[in-house]
C-alpha cells in the first residue's frame, strides 16, 4: 500500500524528524530597545526575511479571528511569511518509497519556512521588541491563511490553501507576531475565487475526496470548504500530501501572473 511506503522511506521520516533543520530556538528579549518609525521598520524586518530564505513577507494588524478557540495572542502585529516549492518535485505526488520526492519537498519548505520564522523571530527579539515564531506543519495558536489573505499573499482556493498572482499555489507559510511598530499590507484579489468557480481539478485529484466542489457557509461567511476530518489522517499517514496543489492550474512554473493578468481583466470587463 502506497501510504506505508511513506512510514518505510528513511529521507521522508527524517525530513520529519525533530532534528530536521527548522531554525534556532528563541534567543532572550534583549535589554535594551532600538527605537525606529514603523515604515523603517517595515522596510528592515521585510528586508532581513526576503535575504533569510523567505520568498514572500507581508504584514497585518493582529484579529482575534485569527487565533485558535481557547489560545490567547496579545502581540499587535503578525508578519507572514511564504516560501515557494519546488513544482517539479511536487508534482511527483503520489509518492513510492522510491520516489518519496513529493513528501520530502513539502517537508523541506515547511522547515525552511520554520527557519525564516525563527530567524525573523530571533532578530526582532535582539532589538529589545517582543516575538515569537510560527510554523507548520503542526497545528499552533496561530491560524495562517486568514493573516496571510489580509497581508495580500493571494485568494483561497477551492483546495484550502492559497493562489498567489505570482507563485501560484507552491507555497507554504510560516508568521511571526510581534510588538515592534510596523505599518500593515492590503489584500490582492485579482480572480482566483472566480476560476476556482469553474475548475474541479484539485476536487477530482484528492485522494480521500476531501475537497467540496461547492462554496459552504461557515460561521455565516460562505468561502471554499476541504473536509480536515479526511485531509489530515491521508497527511499524516502519507508524511506529508500536496497532490492538490501540485495539480492546480495555478501551480505550473509561469502560469500564474498570466492567468492573474486573464482574470483580472475579465473583473474589469465585468465591473465597466
Ligand atoms: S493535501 Fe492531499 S488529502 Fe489534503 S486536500 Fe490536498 S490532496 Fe486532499
Ligand atoms: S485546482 Fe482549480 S478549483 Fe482547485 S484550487 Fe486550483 S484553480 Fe481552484
Amino acid at each position: 500500500m502506497v501510504l506505508d511506503h511513506h512510514r518505510l522511506s528513511p529521507l521522508v521520516r527524517k525530513t520529519y524528524s525533530p532534528k530536521a533543520p527548522r531554525g534556532p530556538r528563541p534567543v532572550e528579549l534583549a535589554t535594551q530597545r532600538i527605537d525606529k518609525d514603523p515604515a523603517d521598520w517595515t522596510a528592515e524586518i521585510k528586508n532581513f526575511a526576503l535575504h533569510n530564505e523567505a520568498d514572500m513577507v507581508g504584514i497585518v494588524p493582529m484579529d482575534p479571528e485569527y487565533v485558535y478557540e481557547g489560545y490567547e495572542i496579545n502581540e499587535a502585529w503578525v508578519i507572514m511569511i511564504g516560501v515557494v516549492m519546488d513544482q517539479e518535485r511536487l508534482n511527483t505526488a503520489p509518492d513510492t518509497i522510491e520516489t518519496a520526492h513529493s513528501s520530502i519537498e513539502v517537508g523541506e519548505q515547511y522547515n525552511r519556512a520554520a527557519r525564516v520564522s525563527r530567524n525573523l523571530s530571533n532578530h526582532i527579539l535582539e532589538q529589545g521588541h517582543y516575538a515569537k515564531a510560527y510554523a507548520g506543519p503542526y497545528a499552533s495558536a496561530l491560524l495562517m491563511i486568514p493573516p496571510a489573505i489580509a497581508a495580500g499573499f493571494g485568494e483561497l482556493g477551492k483546495h484550502g490553501s492559497m493562489i498567489s498572482r505570482t507563485y501560484g499555489s507552491s507555497f507554504r507559510l510560516s508568521a511571526v507576531t510581534t510588538d515592534m511598530p510596523l505599518l500593515g499590507d492590503a489584500p490582492d484579489i485579482f480572480g482566483a475565487d472566480d476560476f476556482c468557480s469553474s475548475c474541479q481539478v484539485c476536487t477530482k485529484a484528492c485522494p480521500p475526496g476531501a475537497i467540496l466542489e461547492t462554496k459552504q457557509t461557515v460561521r455565516g461567511v460562505e468561502k471554499w470548504y476541504v473536509d480536515f476530518d479526511k485531509c489530515i489522517p491521508y497527511f499524516g499517514e502519507a508524511l506529508g500530501c500536496g497532490i492538490c496543489i501540485a495539480r492546480c492550474p495555478w501551480s505550473r512554473p509561469g502560469t500564474a501572473p498570466k492567468l492573474a493578468q486573464k482574470m483580472t481583466d475579465r473583473r474589469n470587463r465585468r465591473a465597466g
